[in-house]
């Protein structure tokens, strides 16, 4: 086995045993003052790095085994995996550091999703690689995972960095204040605020690539009161236009986004009326995140699933631009596509596979469990497209 697959197994030491630092002296590893634990570590993340670029097998293009109905994981692992900054994250171990930070006792399925991203990037053979480890972890933290049922991709990615987060999540002690009424602010103001009071009790890497901020506005039919409330999220569920042909993503946007009358069972209590009232509710995205994932609604919202639409989505792998959606104060608001999770078959039954764009060559590849193979970017937007993933193009590598 080669030293490079072993080295990143052994935590960041005080001093790094020859194993991980063959190339330096040991004595310049235990004396010199001047070589510091930071300058050992870039060197090291270096090494990694450059193997990972020269290698032809390294790039990401690892197949992930099949356990037994275990694709929707697959999945949504390797959409991660070509995550750039995500990737990074695990490949330079940054998350060690806040893993060592709040000495939490659960930091297992961390360990596990940067074990297995690490050797996604760094193996020395193109041969798939075995997830149990990481599935071993994941069902832990949900036991809803236990087994070999087929589950639902979202459900699975919202449970995975929900998992990922509270274990490098910066703030360890969080405040048991009260909350405090911001009703009186503006909007903007009021949306600032809830941001930070956020941060205060959930801020991690997780938190910084993933989540936005969501405006919805309930408007009073009786005497026009308009409430506002701002939300965290980590994904958009966004429905898919009733049509018999087929849809544009901003058409599906623009339906998530129409105002909505509540009415009925469904009416909310307006702050003046002091009853409820009809009101009509809108969303607006007030914060983007630097990932954003768009989850395209295919399956009914029941806990038995009677369908599933396959209407052909037709959504741009560049230069999608949210300005429409979001509130005046966002200003990067073009993201471009890189990695999409797709369902195949019916509610009852059917199969996961990935599109990824590599954040190292810009090529795009189909990931079929253990099968990686190259494909045309003409090839990525199909009516199994279930799960886009996107980054602000601001930050983007194409
Ligand atoms: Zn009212």
């Amino acid at each position: 086995m080669p030293s490079i697959r072993q080295s990143y197994t052994v935590t960041v030491p005080e001093e790094p045993p020859a194993s991980v630092f063959p190339f330096i002296k040991p004595d310049l590893r235990r004396k010199s003052p001047s070589m510091s634990r930071s300058m050992l570590v870039s060197t090291f993340v270096g090494l990694l790095i450059n193997q990972a670029k020269n290698s032809k097998h390294a790039q990401g293009l690892v197949g992930l085994r099949n356990l037994g109905n275990t694709c929707f994981m697959n999945s949504i692992l390797q959409c991660l995996s070509n995550t750039h900054d995500l990737r990074d994250y695990c490949l330079r171990n940054t998350h060690r550091v806040d893993l060592n930070n709040n000495c939490r006792a659960k930091v297992a399925l961390m360990e596990e999703f940067a074990k297995l991203t690490q050797t996604l990037w760094t193996s020395a053979s193109n041969e798939a690689i075995s997830p149990s480890d990481f599935k071993m972890q994941i069902q832990k933290y949900a036991p809803r995972f236990v087994g070999y049922n087929q589950q639902d991709a979202q459900e699975f990615l919202r449970f995975l960095l929900d998992g990922l987060h509270n274990e490098v999540n910066r703030v360890t002690v969080k405040s048991k204040a009260p909350g405090e009424d911001f009703d009186h602010l503006s909007d903007d103001e009021k949306s600032k605020r809830m941001w930070n009071k956020y941060l205060e009790s959930e801020d991690s890497k997780v938190v910084d690539l993933f989540v936005g901020q969501l405006k919805s506005t309930l408007t009073c039919s009786e005497c026009g009161y308009c409430s506002t409330v701002f939300d965290p999220f980590w994904d958009l569920s966004i429905p898919i236009t009733k049509t018999s042909g087929e849809v544009s993503l901003m058409d599906c946007l623009r339906l998530f986004t129409k105002e909505d009358v509540l009415d009925g069972n469904e009416r909310p209590t307006c702050h003046r009326c002091k009853a409820r009232r009809k009101c009509t509710k809108k969303f607006t995205i007030q914060k983007l995140p630097k990932i954003l994932v768009l989850h395209l609604k295919r399956f009914s919202e029941c806990r038995v699933r009677t369908g599933k639409l396959s209407t052909f989505v037709n959504f741009p792998l560049k230069d999608l631009d949210l300005r429409e959606f979001a509130s005046n104060n966002c200003v990067n608001t073009v993201y471009n596509l890189y990695a999409v999770s797709n369902h195949t078959g019916t509610s009852l039954g059917g199969h996961y596979t990935a599109y990824c764009r590599s954040p190292c060559t810009g090529e795009w590849y189909t990931y079929n469990d253990s099968r990686v193979s190259p494909m045309s970017s003409s090839q990525v937007r199909s009516s199994d497209a279930y799960v886009l993933f996107y980054e602000s193009a601001v930050s983007s590598r194409m």
